[in-house]
């Protein structure tokens, strides 16, 4: 029985890259949110699988009548919300194009070219970024795995055999601890939950008046933990968290966790690509002291998700904690090379490296630094307008593309300030024209705004702007 026709499938595959051509260019016409209620798209697919095939013809036009209105349109320009990611064309090519391959690249053998390219892309962005030589680099899927690997070597380093023996059930083991910021991702604590220390596994240390982790709480909470027999085992910096965007100070995190022998793993999932701008080398400052380091280009380097980046100096003991072998997946050239099945949980790989050779050369280097410093650039000038505009205010400082900020017409309590901005936000996604997200800083409701995607232009600011401005007169 034939898989589709080669010509069934370039009439279609023509028309699908057209489509996807028409999409991105009129993306605009879109609201940049689903207006859609739960379970509305659902109802629209039939309960059971069509017993007989279809033309392929008539899902691509499903496409536009059931699904399109359930899209939230992450490369909308309008697009504000959380960390923007967006996808580009260079980027949408390779994901085809590692489709057709179908390549797993859990050895070396089961392809080559798979292991080598993603190999030299590791170099590649290593370099992008500034990182040594000893950094050794790796694809997973999302930062959260990423961290989850940090994490696992961070413990397999301490040599409780814990890959052998596990954890449960034992009473040799000390209780382990990690410590982070309370602005850390939760992808932190995803990692503790998963790896069995738990979330009381997990500290959380204070942070000063602009969100950064304060060494010296970090150190007396070591202390305090190795006083009640607590084995203190790793650190998370975080560079670029992810309400503010702070960044911690990775210089004097290091210098604890040299003290205390600690593995220090840097989450930098979003800022982490800022480290190719010149200006900006500020931000890789003590990196070059970390265990493992995480950056995620499918954030803010116009990669398709999903494609985050690992980087340790330690992969030896990644592959200590995670590499076994059965008979069937042995091949005679084991000792020759890099096999990256060795290297985490996951057998089973896609090909993601295609991705990042197809962007980099696409763009350049100077090409990719250029469009995130010009997001940064705009950020301060949304930032300069809110500082200068009476009934607005920044709740946090900005050194990359996101802006926090909420209106304050004066004369309102907190509590009617955050009535009225959760109101505000409210209206703003509701008009169809940008999408916002918020957090909370110091119990204020804080508006959130992110620019990052590669169809950010100046005029989309500015028209957030009087969209923000207008609303939120009309809402006090
Ligand atoms: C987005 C983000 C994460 C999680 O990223 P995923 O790739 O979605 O798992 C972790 N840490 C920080 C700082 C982030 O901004």
């Amino acid at each position: 029985m034939p898989d589709m026709s080669p010509d069934e499938f370039t009439k279609n595959g023509h028309k699908l890259v057209d489509w996807i051509a028409d999409y991105l260019n009129n993306i605009e016409k879109y609201p940049p949110l689903a207006n859609v209620s739960p379970g509305d798209i659902l109802k629209r697919i039939p309960q059971t699988p069509p017993k007989n095939g279809e033309d392929i013809e008539k899902v691509l036009v499903d496409v536009d009548k059931l699904l399109i209105d359930g899209i939230t349109h992450w490369n909308h320009p309008g697009f504000m919300a959380y960390f923007n990611s967006t996808s580009s064309m260079p980027g949408i090519l390779a994901e085809l194009l590692s489709a057709a391959f179908n390549a797993n690249g859990m050895l070396w053998k089961t392809s080559p070219a798979f292991t080598e390219l993603e190999k030299a892309m590791m170099n590649w962005f290593r370099q992008m970024v500034g990182l040594p030589e000893n950094y050794w680099g790796i694809i997973y899927d999302t930062a959260s795995t990423s961290s989850m690997h940090a994490i696992a070597s961070a413990r397999e380093q301490l040599n409780l055999c814990i890959r052998e023996n596990g954890m449960t059930g034992r009473n040799d083991l000390p209780k382990l601890r990690l410590y982070c910021s309370e602005h850390a991702h939760s992808s932190i604590e995803k990692g503790a939950i998963t790896l069995g220390l738990g979330l009381n596994g997990v500290k959380k240390i204070p942070v000063d008046e602009n969100f950064r982790m304060i060494p010296e709480k970090l150190e007396q909470a070591i202390k305090e933990d190795i006083s009640k027999n607590v084995k203190p085992f790793c650190v998370v910096a975080t560079v670029g968290t992810t309400s503010t965007t702070s960044v911690d100070s990775v210089e004097e995190l290091a210098a604890i966790c040299e003290k205390y022998d600690l593995w220090l793993h840097i989450d930098a999932a979003y800022a982490g690509v800022t480290a190719m701008i010149p200006e900006m080398k500020w931000v890789t400052s003590g990196w070059d002291k970390a265990d493992s380091i995480v950056i995620n280009p499918h954030k803010w380097m116009f990669t398709p998700m999903d494609l985050s980046i690992y980087f340790t100096c330690k992969p030896d003991i990644l592959k200590r904690a995670f590499s076994l072998v059965p008979e069937y997946l042995k091949t005679q050239v084991d000792d020759e090379v890099e096999n990256l099945m060795d290297y985490g949980i996951q057998l089973g790989r896609r090909f993601r490296s295609l991705k990042l050779w197809f962007i980099i050369r696409y763009f350049g280097v100077d090409g990719l630094a250029e469009r995130i410093k010009i997001h940064i650039t705009l950020a301060k000038e949304f930032a300069d307008w809110i500082n200068n505009e009476k009934d607005f205010e920044l709740l946090a400082p900005v050194p990359f593309s996101t802006v926090c900020f909420r209106y304050n017409p004066g004369g309102l309590s907190e509590e009617e300030l955050n009535q009225i901005n959760e109101k505000l936000l409210d209206e703003i996604n509701k008009s169809k024209t940008i999408f916002l997200s918020h957090t909370k800083l110091n119990g204020r409701f804080t508006i959130r705004l992110t620019i990052g995607s590669i169809r950010h232009e100046r005029r989309h600011i500015f028209q957030a702007w009087e969209v923000i401005k207008t609303l939120a007169r009309s809402v006090s």
